[in-house]
């Protein structure tokens, strides 16, 4: 199950000047084009002119990135009807065809990787190494599915019996459905929601996030130059509420995969639960988190900060697996926060589409209003630990947010994620480690968590008792390689399974069991 043959992508290491300056020179081909994206249904769809919205750079919002139509009620309807009637030929269709075309798409994304992390620049601030690690994991799971998909679909499984009997357990696709992504990871998250539904055998609707429809539309129609039909994969761009009430409320939608914030995915949840006459759906969530970190008296400060800055900061934040608390024991606190001030004093905060800059844009004005009115009530408390400074040359036109440290009491002192670049730190006493597990614990989330330690018993006891999906020890906690590191949620984190991981396909497949009597 782990692939041996299988590669993950190279990607492009922009360390290397050889590698870094083409790339430099074909993203710039796509820099000032404008892109009119629209639904890509199994349909033909008339631009209707109250439908479409502009779309702007939020490193500067005087610059278009172009414009998206958005999907009616009516649009979103007919093309349920669509991938309903296109099921059971996707179905029927074998497993190694469906594979077939993941793999060619893969390719087609490493051909065009310049052209998309252009656009998770431009349209969603993404920073270029952020960018070509998207990309990368993209196809890493075009890749992955493909495999795991002919290990699992391709014949059935036969299983001992008495004689005179035979038991053969076969795999397929489970109908309709609906794929719902978040704006932070607009190209992998996108991408492998809807290979892995499609893969499986299901016809797939899939509802990119307001901010980031334009890269999810080219990626779309890489998909169909890869051969997959256009009944079979829908594009369904719009008003979340608006699409979402269709995607949710129809007994013909047989689940969804949705990955966003736990509030939506409990309105999903709900929409699901209310629908009458309805087989039972599956729902596959993968949400937010309250991530943290505790550092131990034995932990290296240096080898901490950095990591803490990767963690914390990083995509501005913006990753449902980055740092919001930082527990540090008392004995290294003082030092770990005076490294801690100094590097985060360096950071540059500013266009991301520069090497040299470390922290992009926060995607829209919404967020961040919501990040600096937490950060000017931390203030107000007199709570501000460290700060990065922001400079208007770099950031007077975007929606920027500078990364800060606040010391708090305790997780609990939170109410929410905070899904910017927002540190939180408390300091803790050796002896009261249990109670900050059961504080870590007690908020019910559990996605990503972090030690710093080189006691060996210490870490191994602290990794056994929080309750998450992916613990990190010594080192940073963002970041998951396909088929190496599965990843997701439990709790108000997430369903499960983990995505990259060889479970996930089960989720999105039915079991047939057939008994002959021989
Ligand atoms: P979001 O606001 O929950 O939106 C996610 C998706 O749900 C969007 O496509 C949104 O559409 C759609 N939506 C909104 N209301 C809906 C409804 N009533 N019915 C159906 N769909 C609806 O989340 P986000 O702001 O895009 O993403 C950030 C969140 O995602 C954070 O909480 C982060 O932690 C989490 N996240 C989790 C993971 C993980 O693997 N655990 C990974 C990445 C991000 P619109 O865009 O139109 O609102």
């Amino acid at each position: 199950i782990f692939g041996p043959e299988r590669k993950n992508s190279r990607g492009v290491n922009l360390n290397i000047r050889s590698q870094y300056q083409p790339l430099m020179d074909a993203m710039a081909q796509h820099m000032d084009k404008r892109y009119e994206a629209r639904p890509l249904l199994a349909f033909d769809v008339a631009t209707d002119p109250a439908m479409v919205h502009e779309v702007t750079s939020p490193y500067d919002r005087r610059q278009a990135v172009g414009t998206v139509l958005w999907t009616s009620k009516a649009q979103a309807e007919k093309a349920l009807d669509a991938a309903w009637a296109a099921f059971p030929r996707w179905d029927d269709t074998p497993v190694a065809e469906r594979a077939a075309i993941l793999r060619r798409f893969g390719d087609l994304m490493e051909e065009h990787m310049a052209e998309l992390m252009t656009l998770c620049s431009r349209e969603g601030g993404k920073l270029l190494t952020d960018g070509v690690d998207e990309i990368k994991e993209a196809v890493d799971f075009c890749r992955y599915y493909a495999m795991r998909a002919e290990e699992l679909f391709a014949e059935p499984t036969r299983l001992p019996g008495p004689t005179g009997e035979s038991n053969d357990l076969m795999m397929g696709g489970k109908g309709v459905f609906a794929a719902i992504s978040p704006w932070n990871f607009p190209v992998a998250i996108f991408c492998g929601q809807v290979v892995a539904t499609a893969v499986a055998g299901n016809t797939v609707l899939a509802k990119p996030a307001e901010q980031t429809s334009i890269v999810a539309h080219r990626v779309i129609e890489l998909l169909y130059e890869a051969g997959m039909p256009r009944d079979v994969v829908q594009l369904l761009p719009g008003d979340g509420p608006t699409v979402g009430s269709v995607l949710t409320s129809d007994p013909r939608i047989t689940g969804v995969v949705f990955t966003g914030g736990t509030d939506t995915a409990q309105i999903i949840n709900r929409a699901l639960a209310a629908r009458e006459n309805a087989p039972l759906p599956t729902l596959v969530a993968e949400t937010g988190g309250m991530n943290a970190m505790i550092v131990d008296s034995t932990a290296l400060p240096e080898q901490v900060v950095a990591d803490v800055i990767q963690s914390a900061f990083q995509s501005a934040g913006q990753r449902c697996s980055a740092l919001r608390v930082l527990y540090l024991q008392d004995d290294v606190a003082d030092r770990v926060i005076e490294i801690l001030e100094g590097a985060m004093a360096e950071l540059h905060v500013g266009d991301p589409r520069e090497l040299g800059t470390d922290v992009g844009p926060v995607i829209d004005e919404d967020a961040r209003q919501g990040l600096q009115a937490h950060i000017d009530k931390l203030k107000g408390e007199g709570r501000l630990l460290a700060e990065t400074r922001l400079d208007a040359a770099h950031t007077a036109n975007g929606t920027f947010i500078a990364p800060t440290a606040f010391q708090i009491e305790g997780i609990d002192a939170l109410e929410r994620e905070q899904f910017g670049p927002i540190l939180h730190i408390v300091r803790y006493k050796a002896s009261e480690i249990d109670k900050v597990i059961e504080a870590i614990n007690g908020r019910g989330y559990g996605l990503t968590f972090g030690v710093h330690s080189r006691n060996e018993s210490f870490a191994d006891e602290i990794a056994q008792k929080v309750r998450v999906g992916n613990v990190y020890v010594n080192r940073n906690i963002i970041g998951a390689v396909v088929g190496v590191q599965p990843f997701g949620g439990q709790g108000l984190s997430g369903t499960g399974p983990k995505a990259g991981g060889p479970h996930y396909l089960l989720r999105f497949a039915t079991e047939k069991t057939v008994t002959v009597n021989t």
